[in-house]
C-alpha cells in the first residue's frame, strides 16, 4: 500500500468567528474542481496574526460543528484548539506531514487574502516543503502581489493542473476558480453587534443552524 491511497488531503484553518457562507462555499467549489474527498477544518485557538476572537474557543467549535452537520465533505480537527499557545500554521503542518510520511499529497486551503498577506506567517517560506496552497477568490482583494518578490514566488510554484497536486506531496499553489462570496465574519459580528440579527441580514451569510446558536448563546451582542 502506497503512502498517496487517501488522494490529496486538504487543511482549511481559520478563527471561525463564526463560520459563514464565505468558508463553506467557495472551499465546496474548490473541492469539486480538484477533486478533494475530504476537508478538515482546522479552527485556531490563538491565532498569531490578528485580534482575539469574541466566541471561545469551544463555541466557535460548536459552530463549525453545526455548520459542517450531514456535509460528508467536512471534518473538523482540534489540535489547534487544544493548544494555549499561539497555533502557528508551519508546525500544524509539519506535524501532519510527520503523521502522514513525505509522500503524502497534502493541501492547505487560504482565500485570496490570505494568500497577499502570507509573508507575514511565521516561516512562510517553508510552507510549501510540507504542502500545497489552494487558494479561493475573495472579492476585494488583488489578483496579484504589489512585491515584485512575492510576485515571483507565486509565478515560481502557481499550477493550473489539479493532476499536479494529487502527484506531488507538496510545492504548488493553485489559484482556484471558485465563486466570489462577499461575506466576512467582521461583517456579521458587526451586524450583530449593531442589532440586525434578524433572519433578514443573517440567513444568507451563515447557515441557520450557527444563527441559532448564536442567539441562544447572546454571542456579539453587545
Ligand atoms: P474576519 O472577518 O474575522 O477576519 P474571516 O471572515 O476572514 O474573518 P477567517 O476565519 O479569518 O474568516 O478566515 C479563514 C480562512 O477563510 C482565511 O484563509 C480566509 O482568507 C478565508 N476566507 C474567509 N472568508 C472568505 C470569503 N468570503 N471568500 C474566500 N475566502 C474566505
Amino acid at each position: 500500500m502506497t503512502n498517496n491511497q487517501q488522494g490529496l488531503q486538504a487543511l482549511f484553518g481559520g478563527t471561525f468567528d463564526p463560520i459563514h457562507y464565505g468558508h463553506l462555499r467557495p472551499v465546496e467549489a474548490l473541492a469539486k474542481q480538484v477533486n478533494l474527498q475530504k476537508v478538515i477544518l482546522l479552527p485556531n485557538h490563538v491565532p498569531p496574526h490578528r485580534p482575539q476572537p469574541e466566541a471561545s474557543p469551544i463555541q466557535r467549535l460548536e459552530m463549525v460543528r453545526l455548520a459542517i452537520q450531514g456535509n460528508p465533505l467536512f471534518t473538523i480537527d482540534t489540535r489547534e484548539l487544544e493548544k494555549n499557545s499561539p497555533s502557528y500554521t508551519l508546525e500544524t503542518l509539519i506535524a501532519f506531514r510527520q503523521e502522514l510520511g513525505p509522500r503524502q499529497p497534502l493541501a492547505f486551503i487560504i482565500g485570496q487574502d490570505s494568500l497577499l498577506s502570507i509573508h507575514t506567517w511565521y516561516g512562510w517560506d517553508k510552507l510549501l516543503d510540507n504542502c500545497h496552497l489552494l487558494v479561493c477568490s475573495r472579492p476585494g482583494y488583488a489578483t496579484h502581489f504589489s512585491d515584485p518578490i512575492m510576485q515571483n514566488w507565486l509565478q515560481q510554484h502557481k499550477t493550473e493542473n489539479p493532476d499536479q497536486l494529487r502527484h506531488t506531496p507538496h510545492g504548488y499553489i493553485f489559484l482556484a476558480d471558485t465563486p466570489l462570496v462577499n461575506i466576512s465574519a467582521t461583517e456579521i459580528r458587526q451586524n450583530l453587534s449593531a442589532g440586525l440579527n434578524s433572519e433578514k441580514s443573517c440567513n444568507e451569510l451563515i447557515p441557520e443552524a450557527v444563527m441559532n446558536y448564536i442567539k441562544q448563546q447572546h454571542l456579539y451582542q453587545k
